[in-house]
């Protein structure tokens, strides 16, 4: 496996067949492993990005102590057959002066938007600036974050990218609370009170989070259909999602 950290250096390795790209901001857990794996299995080359994307968090959010650990995470990857991995500095992606943004609007603005105004205009354009550094045929998401892949898909559709969006299922604990990078901040009393999320979800029953600071708890009208739900535990956030084939009670 490469390591590489410049835009130049990404764009001129040389190119031998399929592209699979996943984005990540590192702290590399099961979910991110099944992204790189389905990644391994379906192109000739795979890379895996690691930038935890300062855009993306407001201010007041965990920019400063989102967990990084770029040994761990590049010792999984190269076990799991990533041949590149991109960890661009800040300003390989925001060189002075950047200011084009793609904001893909009523998708972005809802939900988790709604909530983090500004989070979902830098996805897309740290996604849409992956896309154009590691030229892939195949980007991989996780369903986790089901908002997140329907803005990437529209945008996408929308500026007619040459990328397919791969997703893959949101991978669990035993305990079934969805793997997340923030999970890490959780003491076991909080992650106790967290296990609320999934099983409200499961169950279609907002009233098991009777007692959580709920951000939202709603149906969105995603490919697939979702029912979503955010919620503050302590100081962190966690976000979930169940795909719904009925109408929630
Ligand atoms: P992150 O590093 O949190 O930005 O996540 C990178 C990618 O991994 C995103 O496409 C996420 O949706 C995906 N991901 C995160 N957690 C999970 C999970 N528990 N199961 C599946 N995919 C996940």
């Amino acid at each position: 496996m490469k390591t590489v950290r410049t835009a130049a250096d990404l764009g001129a390795l040389p190119g031998s067949g399929s592209v699979g790209l996943v984005p990540t901001m590192g702290a590399f857990h099961e979910g991110h492993l099944s992204l790189l794996r389905a990644a391994r299995a379906e192109n000739d080359v795979v890379v895996a990005s690691l930038f935890v994307n300062p855009a993306q968090f407001a201010p007041g959010e965990d920019l400063e102590r989102y967990p990084r650990d770029e040994d761990r995470d590049s010792r999984l990857a190269e076990e799991v057959g990533v041949d590149v991995l991109f960890a661009p500095a800040v300003e390989e992606i925001y060189p002075p002066g950047f200011q084009t943004w793609v904001d893909v609007e009523q998708l972005g603005g809802i939900l988790e938007g709604e909530h983090r105004p500004g989070h979902f205009r830098a996805v897309a354009t740290v996604c849409l600036k992956l896309f154009n550094l590691a030229q892939p045929d195949r980007a991989y998401f996780g369903q986790k974050d089901a908002q997140q892949v329907a803005v990437v898909r529209r945008m996408v559709r929308d500026l007619a990218l040459p990328v397919e969006i791969r997703v893959c299922p949101t991978v669990r604990d035993e305990d079934g609370l969805a793997l997340s990078s923030r999970n890490a901040y959780l003491t076991p009393e909080q992650r106790e009170a967290a296990l609320a999320l999934p099983r409200a979800l499961q169950a279609h029953d907002r009233a098991l989070l009777d007692g959580l600071d709920v951000d939202y708890f709603e149906l969105a009208d995603f490919e697939p259909r979702v029912l979503a739900g955010a919620v503050r535990v302590g100081g962190t956030r966690l976000i979930d999602n169940v795909v719904v084939e009925r109408e929630p009670r």
